[in-house]
């Protein structure tokens, strides 16, 4: 691949700020910046001479069509495409676009799932442009980067939820800062998703049902060698995932997404790519474009890429490590804890409420990524559990433990910490690092939740991480604004929530078994699957959090619950349809003939050496097996025909949770004993070798 000229292609295809100063009057210019940064509405004409320039902008880099680009509920993006193209007199055409269909449009929403919430008749939404995330193109398409939103002002999609969650946050933070005598008059969400994915090679991927269907393998026994060497993260990368990491970046670059460092993962075939962070509602469009062109540069390679959280079983799933800060408009960082002791006071009052925006809200956390794939990950080879609990790092955890105890710190021989009046002594940055097993982990200036999936949209686990935290920021500024003797009163408060909530924090190995005992004690929740994780969604105190905050309703929350569970439900259908084909068409046919062979062996052998061979131990040891996979798998489709026909939709996920899974699991447990034991012509499928080993 030829050198690429980075600053020549970057943001080529966005029509961002140098676009707009180079083909806007000034006024107009003006009046989108006014748009973008207050919110205020375009008027028609302006509209119509952004309009006009975008789409001349859009045709000289090729495009011929325009789209309202949005996130319906499904966690992926829609967009509707509409040609520029205008029929003229005398057959001619023009290339037009209006300032109307550049702020509204309405696609036809019946499609896309609404949890029960329309009735057909009005199954109508319009999408609305979101000024603050810039057009872009897209498959020679201008995509309009818009929220999508019923008639009645139900949002039907994941950014307005997320854009009202920043705007809570900003009001909360807003609050605090002014008790603290900062002047700053806007906050600002920041996200980094650190995104996780697997390559393989097409041929390879081709010849499995289960990758193709399901985006993970149901069977495969392990291979000889797995990722105990350790001999994989951070390797030199092989040339041809290195030609496909180039071609990405230069898609990513075009886009104006600054993908920075690439690196393997921990798993053979896995790889990260970290973007640098940017506005959430911004990088969660951009982390949802990532993942498409991702897919989609992969082809040009010969290769899939699969963004499934557990591809494969026994070694490390993907997760999307969720980079989450607050910014001011003055360019501080609210989870940096500061040189004076004003700001060391703001930092800790900041982080006392992520304490308990963590701990109060567990359910929340654990629901905001629980899907059927992120289950399969959670809790189980290099991912953190699905206890929610919170790493801060051995300094900070000294210094909040000194203030929850009255003890002296290190830092301070013999005196106690006084909020707002001692200097907090420094956090190495990368201490926090070092604990990888933590689910939240604070890393010096950030939050990093790593239970989000590599699948899954990012808007959703941010939505609810601003949520708590304005929550809890919207309490401790109700308490503080009512102060006469602020800094006594926030010492207070600091040590009282503080120790109220201390059991959330937890810097030990999260992989192993005695913290899920410990957190048992502790009281700490532990949702293992998908529905259970549903099953508290709804609870009063969640709908009031979100209702208080003009976040979500409850009849938005029901709805995400049900779109939830159904998907949860048609995941695991898939599944289990796919795992019975494959043991039906795949297996137990590629078993019969390698037996065919054996037997006919046996059978000569026998002839001439008058031997009973081991053949037949080899025979008898198949026979019993796929017996026993016979039985198992007709046992699946009964156990599975049951589930099926419940109607309850939360009794039917608990159904797959609790009946179905467990035996999918014994399916493939005997399937994976069969494999190794055929004869290389003999396999049914790619083996976990082939597929991890390959590319
Ligand atoms: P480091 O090596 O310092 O941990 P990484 O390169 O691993 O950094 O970056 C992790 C991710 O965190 C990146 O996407 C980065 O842009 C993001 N990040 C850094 N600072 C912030 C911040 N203030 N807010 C949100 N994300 C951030
Ligand atoms: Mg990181």
């Amino acid at each position: 691949m030829s050198m690429t000229n980075v600053p020549e292609i970057f943001g080529s295809m966005v029509y961002n700020e140098t676009v707009m100063k180079q083909t806007l009057s000034s006024s107009v210019y003006k009046a989108l910046k006014q748009t973008m940064s207050e919110g205020t509405p375009l008027d028609l004409t302006t509209a119509n001479q952004i309009a006009e320039s975008m789409k001349n902008w859009a045709i000289s880099k090729g495009a011929t069509h325009f789209s309202h680009w949005f996130q319906p509920l499904t966690g992926i993006t829609a967009e509707k495409h509409d040609s520029f193209l205008t029929p003229a007199p005398e057959g001619k055409i023009i290339m037009s676009f209006s300032g109307k269909e550049l702020i509204k449009g309405e696609p036809d929403a019946s499609s896309f799932p609404n949890g029960g919430k329309r009735s057909t008749f009005e199954a109508r939404g319009y999408t609305v442009g979101d000024p603050t995330s810039y057009p872009f193109i897209k498959d020679h398409t201008l995509c309009i980067p818009t929220a999508f939103c019923s008639y009645t002002g139900e949002a039907l999609d994941k950014k307005t939820p997320l854009l009202r969650s920043m705007e809570a946050l900003n009001e909360q933070s807003l609050r605090i800062l002014k008790l603290f005598g900062n002047d700053a008059k806007h906050v600002t969400t920041t996200m980094g998703p650190e995104q996780e994915y697997f390559l393989v090679d097409e041929k390879l991927y081709q010849q499995r049902k289960d990758l193709k269907m399901c985006g993970r393998t149901l069977f495969g026994s392990k291979p000889v060698k797995g990722q105990e060497m350790d001999d994989q993260y951070f390797a030199a990368i092989k040339p041809r995932v290195i030609e496909y990491m180039e071609d990405l970046n230069t898609e990513l670059w075009k886009l104006g997404i600054y993908c920075k460092t690439e690196h393997n993962e921990a798993a053979p075939a896995q790889h990260e790519m970290a973007p640098i962070f940017t506005t959430s509602n911004l990088a969660a469009d951009q982390n949802q474009l990532t993942m498409e062109i991702m897919k989609k540069v992969a082809r040009r390679h010969g290769l899939i890429c699969l963004l499934h959280e557990k591809p494969f079983a026994g070694v490390a799933g993907s997760g999307k490590h969720n980079n989450w800060s607050i910014a001011t408009d003055k360019g501080e960082n609210l989870f940096a804890p500061g040189k004076t002791p004003r700001d060391n006071a703001q930092f800790l009052l900041f982080l006392t409420a992520v304490m308990k925006a963590v701990d109060d809200n567990q359910d929340l956390l654990r629901y905001s990524v629980a899907s059927a794939g992120n289950d399969n990950r959670l809790g189980v080879t290099e991912a953190p559990p699905a206890i929610m609990s919170m790493y801060v790092g051995d300094e900070l955890e000294a210094i909040l433990e000194s203030i929850k105890d009255d003890k002296s710190y290190d830092g301070k021989q013999g005196g106690k910490l006084e909020i707002g009046a001692d200097v907090l002594p420094s956090i190495p940055k990368d201490s926090t690092d070092r604990n990888r097993t933590s689910p939240f982990a604070f890393t010096g200036n950030r939050f990093e939740f790593r239970a989000v999936g590599s699948s899954l949209s990012i808007s959703g686990p941010n939505t609810i991480l601003n949520a708590i935290l304005a929550d809890s920021l919207s309490k401790f500024a109700d308490e503080l604004e009512k102060s006469n003797d602020f800094d006594n009163d926030l010492q207070k408060l600091i040590k009282r929530e503080i120790t109220e909530h201390y059991r959330i924090l937890f810097n030990g190995n999260g992989y192993g078994q005695e913290w899920i005992e410990e957190a048992e004690k502790r009281g700490l929740k532990n949702y293992r699957t998908t529905p259970k994780a549903i099953e508290h969604y709804l609870d009063k105190k969640n709908v009031e959090l979100f209702g208080k905050l003009g976040i979500y309703t409850e009849e938005e929350m029901h709805s995400h619950s049900v779109i939830k569970l159904e998907k949860y439900c048609q995941v695991l259908n898939i599944e289990v349809e796919t795992m019975l084909e494959m043991v039906n068409r795949d297996i137990i046919p590629s078993a019969f003939k390698y037996m065919n062979l054996l037997a006919d062996t046996e059978f000569k052998m026998q002839r001439v050496f008058n031997l009973c061979d081991a053949g037949l131990n080899m025979m008898k040891k198949l026979n019993d097996l796929i017996n026993d996979l016979a039985n198992n798998a007709e046992k699946l489709g009964k156990v599975h025909e049951e589930v099926k026909s419940i109607e309850d939709l939360m009794a039917k996920a608990h159904g797959y949770a609790k009946q179905v899974l467990p035996q999918m699991k014994a399916v493939r447990e005997i399937a994976d004993q069969i494999e190794p034991l055929l004869g290389q012509e003999y396999k049914p499928f790619p083996s976990y070798e082939d597929l991890l080993f390959s590319v």
